[in-house]
């Protein structure tokens, strides 16, 4: 029996994905053979198709997050059973029809929220989760800086922030995606980065703000920095533009005892109680509509390279769903 997957052989550009035949992997001990209906598209997909992470071994079928419905299940599995709607994140396998998993990675759907939104949402939304509930905990009445407002992590934060009562400052490249992270909760936004310290300065009345969350790297880093009020926290969360060169912490002390961390999921879901915790408190805000999943692109998964070429050239808002 054979599956479709969406393969590199080896790092490279968009044309390095390859939609190809392979084998319908079987479930081994702990894992599950899950039928996917919807997978997600996230940034971190092209930095293991580029190299910047490196793949485990090649080929490799990329892709982080995915929902589908539990065909098999191997020895000693007890979270979940064939027909169970799951949805899952941060296990790469990703880019396939079908795909085994480590059961203690899924997490089962409530019956209000559909395939193509959970695929979407879960890598995305756990991550905001973390962000702004742990990394650093938004309280009402804060105002916060959120780059890349209008994509798929943005949206949600700008939502997910506004909805604990914050003002976000959102970050953006053009007018249309200012007025879609405005219409999600922004409170204010900024169009590029050339005034950026000036007009976070000018909203907060010189003052700065206590936290930036930064998915950008290496074009940001340092303007993010002076966005910051003293004893600030600065979350340099992604590379969007490429990683962030090695910095003299020095300039933490100088810029005002500022705080700085790499966070990431992985690291807040490696735990099976937190994986949990995180994807109920995600489900409790999408049921009662705090936050709503803005899934505004939708490829066949055999057109992943042109998903790819969209995310990279800044052409998406919001989530995309990958539909095998
Ligand atoms: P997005 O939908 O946010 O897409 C990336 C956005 O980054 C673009 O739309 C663009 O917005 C902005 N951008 C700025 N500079 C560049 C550039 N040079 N090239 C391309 N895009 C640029 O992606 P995701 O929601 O999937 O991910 C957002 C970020 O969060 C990524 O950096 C990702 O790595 C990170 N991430 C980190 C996690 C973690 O746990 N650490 C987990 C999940 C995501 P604009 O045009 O408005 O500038």
């Amino acid at each position: 029996m054979t599956t479709k997957a969406v393969r590199i052989h080896a790092p490279g550009g968009p044309e390095a994905l390859k939609y190809e035949d392979v084998p319908t992997p079987e479930p081994g001990p702990g894992e599950a053979l899950i039928k996917q209906e919807g997978i997600g598209l996230n940034y971190i997909d092209v930095y293991f198709r580029t190299g910047l992470y490196k793949a485990p071994s090649l080929p490799l079928t990329i892709g982080q997050e995915g929902a589908g419905t539990v065909v098999s299940v191997g020895a000693n599995v007890s979270n979940v059973q064939p027909g169970d709607r799951v949805a899952y994140a941060g296990a790469i396998g990703g880019y396939a029809t079908e795909r085994t998993i480590a059961a203690e990675r899924l997490v089962k759907l409530p019956d209000g929220i559909d395939f193509k939104t959970a695929a979407t949402m879960m890598l995305q939304g756990m991550t905001a989760q973390y962000l702004i509930r742990h990394t650093y905990t938004v309280k009402a009445g804060q105002t916060i800086v959120v780059h890349a407002a209008a994509g798929g992590v943005g949206l949600i934060l700008c939502q997910w922030a506004k909805y604990l009562g914050a003002n976000v400052i959102g970050v953006v490249s053009s007018r249309e995606k200012a007025e879609l992270a405005r219409a999600n909760g922004a409170a204010h936004t900024i169009v590029g980065y050339d005034n950026l310290v000036a007009e976070v300065k000018r909203i907060t009345g010189g003052a700065g703000v206590p936290v930036v969350y930064d998915s950008i790297g290496k074009d940001t880093f340092g303007a993010s920095l002076d966005c910051l009020a003293p004893l600030g926290l600065m979350v340099s969360y992604g590379n969007a533009s490429g990683p962030v060169p090695p910095v003299d912490i020095g300039i933490l002390a100088a810029k005002g005892s500022l705080f700085l961390t790499r966070p990431t999921l992985a690291t807040y879901t490696a735990q099976r109680a937190d994986l949990e915790k995180t994807a109920e408190d995600l489900f409790d805000v999408v049921l009662k509509g705090a936050v709503k999943i803005q899934v505004n692109q939708t490829f066949p998964l055999k057109d992943a390279a042109a998903a790819h070429i969209a995310l990279e050239s800044r052409k998406t808002t919001g989530s995309t769903v990958l539909v095998p």
